[in-house]
């Protein structure tokens, strides 16, 4: 069963491999030949036309696909097409190979004999016609039908993207084509010059960060649309090759620094950080790879790290959005337009998504819309910038205003502070005065009490010996006559033994009393010892002495003192002297006088006054 159905095969295949001859168009809308076209995969990449033109139909496969793409493999692929003039006149067409990026074309059966060799490892002045893409002229005469073959060989992607169209239509699509191109890299260009100027002007990290982003891609895409080559360094192959991967990862670098930067991944948590250090290790070993390495894992290393970088953004981005970072958002946007347009890049590249215009220029519609969202999200941080500073101002004012507010509470409390220390002191100062006052007072009393006798309140005999030297001074200026008196209780010491020392006081007391009563105020009556007292009278004759004299003994002769029930009675004795004194300093002497008149008076029975006169008591 199974045998015969591989005969059944086997008789088939012919026929199946035999695809039929492409009419060449001749609208303005390009064919793509894929499903014309068949290959033969030649994985050592060694047979050489002569070879692969005498293979049987057998050994080739129908490419099906319409964009003819083999993936990465770096296998040699032949592929053979028939070509068909169905028209009345030739036109003149073009095989336009859409990826640049094949490191070596060869086409056999354009024109006669001559191959058509290019590629971008071969220098651009061998193609035939100036592009920078691979553009295939051919001319088929009316009727005519033509085989061409094509060998591609690619570190790279095997992807032909080939179109068939006329050559009018080629130079109508060429100028759509040119337009679109400059339109793109002249909005990068302007987003390039635009960041890098904000950058020079603010000098913020993350305008030159996103300037050198945008170089990298617009760089990157330079390259991959096969300017670069055409216009930048036609014949330096080596730098070509690693350049793609090369641009591809310090485009990748220069996002990580920018995202890093303006997401604020370095105070961010240690996660964060380790992610963008990992990755940034990760690119600049595809960058070490690209320069020193061999160029498929190199390639393959820049799309992995362009597409683990670019999902890592878009994730950290909604992470930090979610955490507050309302900037956050834009740059979310931006990072998933370019996961979408290098996913669809890619897989277009490994013949996974079908070739499209779309997919052709997926990155390059992704990257200018991620361009101008993170310019968009860049200029809202400088409003986000602007709207931080006012209301660190802000804060700045209600914390002075709040300081100067403490300022003056605090000098208020001062004065407070220092007004009730006035009055403390004040009241201080009026008690300490007071006090001084009292205390001066307690003195003048104290000076009062010493000039007194504590028994009688009459004055003391210290007092009275100065009263006495004054006194006698003054009568001697003003030739006054002074009096003395000496005044003795008569048998005082039977009173106290009759009676008791307090009736004794009591009497002292009752004398001291009657006796002052019966003085002028200008008078000093003073206690001169036990029961004597001594009056001093200014200005007063002998005669006004004597008779006040008397009268002071008859008075308490006649008054005895009161104590409890008994009446006590008392007499006195008194001696005196009286006249003008001649010398100022005579009070002593005079005093003494007086005592021996009291000793007369002692002597002369007691109870009678006694006047000292010089002739009587020295004559005696
Ligand atoms: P004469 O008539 O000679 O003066 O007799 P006299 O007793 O009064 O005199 P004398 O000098 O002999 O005695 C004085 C007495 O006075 C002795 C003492 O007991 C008494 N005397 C002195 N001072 C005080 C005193 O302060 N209080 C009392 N109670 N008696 C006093
Ligand atoms: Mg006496
Ligand atoms: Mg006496």
């Amino acid at each position: 069963m199974t045998a015969t159905l591989r005969l059944l095969l086997l008789m088939l295949l012919p026929v199946l491999a035999w695809a039929e001859s492409l009419p060449l168009p001749i609208g303005q809308t390009p064919v793509l030949p894929g499903p014309y076209m068949q290959v033969w995969q030649d994985p050592q990449g060694q047979t050489d036309f002569a070879q692969v033109s005498a293979l049987p139909d057998s050994a080739w496969r129908d490419v099906g696909r319409r964009d003819a793409s083999f993936g990465y493999g770096g296998s040699a692929y032949w592929l053979r097409l028939d070509l068909h003039n169905p028209h009345s006149r030739s036109f003149g067409w073009v095989l336009l190979i859409g990826n640049p990026l094949l490191d070596q074309l060869d086409a056999y059966g354009l024109d006669g004999e001559r191959v058509y060799r290019a590629g971008d490892q071969r220098p651009f002045d061998w193609r035939w016609v100036e592009h920078r893409q691979l553009v295939l002229p051919l001319n088929l005469e009316t009727g005519e039908t033509r085989r061409i073959w094509l060998r591609m060989q690619t570190d790279g992607s095997a992807n032909l993207s080939a179109s068939l169209m006329t050559r009018e239509a080629f130079d109508h699509q060429e100028q759509r084509s040119l337009l679109l191109q400059g339109l793109f890299f002249g909005a990068l260009l302007a987003m390039f010059i635009y960041n890098l100027s904000i950058f020079c002007i603010t000098r913020d990290r993350n305008y030159l960060w996103y300037s050198l982003f945008v170089a990298g891609f617009s760089l990157y895409q330079f390259i991959q649309l096969g300017f670069a080559l055409q216009w930048l360094w036609p014949n330096a192959m080596v730098w070509h090759q690693l350049s793609f991967p090369l641009s591809s990862a310090l485009a990748t670098l220069f996002g990580i620094h920018f995202t890093q930067g303006v997401l604020e991944l370095d105070k961010a948590p240690a996660p964060y950080r380790w992610v963008v250090q990992s990755l940034k290790a990760c690119t600049w070993l595809v960058v070490a790879m690209a320069l020193f390495g061999p160029y498929t894992p190199a390639l393959f290393g820049s799309f992995l790290l362009l597409v683990a970088c670019a999902v890592a953004a878009f994730l950290i981005t909604l992470l930090r959005w979610r955490a507050g970072f309302a900037a956050a958002r834009l740059f979310a946007l931006g990072w998933f337009v370019l996961i979408a347009a290098s996913l669809a890049s890619i897989l277009s590249g490994t013949g996974l998504l079908p070739y499209s215009l779309l997919t052709l220029h997926a990155q390059q519609i992704g990257g200018l819309i991620e361009m101008t969202v993170f310019s968009i999200a860049l200029a809202a941080r400088i409003r986000h910038i602007q709207e931080a500073k006012r209301q660190a101002q802000t804060q700045l004012i209600a914390q002075e205003r709040h300081l100067r507010a403490e300022q003056a509470r605090h000098l208020e409390l001062q004065t407070q502070i220092s007004e009730s220390l006035e009055q403390r002191v004040q009241e201080r100062t009026a008690t300490l005065q007071e006090t001084l006052h009292q205390l001066s007072n307690a003195n003048l009393r104290l000076a009062e009490l010493n000039r007194r006798d504590g028994l009688t309140g009459l004055f003391n005999r210290q007092t009275l010996s100065e009263e006495l030297t004054r006194a006698c001074a003054r009568a001697e200026r003003g030739k006054q006559s002074v009096a003395i008196l000496m005044l003795d209780l008569d048998h005082f010491k039977q009173v106290n033994d009759r009676y008791g020392h307090l009736a004794g006081d009591a009497c002292l007391r009752h004398a001291a009393q009657r006796i002052q009563q019966r003085l002028r105020s200008s008078d000093l009556l003073a206690r001169f010892g036990g029961e004597e007292f001594v009056a001093l009278l200014d200005n007063t004759s002998l005669d006004g002495a004597l008779d006040l004299a008397e009268q002071l003994r008859d008075d308490l002769a006649r008054h005895p003192c009161p104590y409890q029930q008994h009446s006590i009675p008392l007499s006195l004795s008194i001696g005196l002297h009286a006249g003008v004194p001649h010398d100022p300093s005579c009070g002593e002497h005079w005093l003494d006088l007086a005592d021996r008149a009291l000793y007369r008076a002692k002597a002369g029975g007691r109870n009678q006054v006694v006047s000292y006169e010089a002739k009587a008591f020295d004559g005696a």
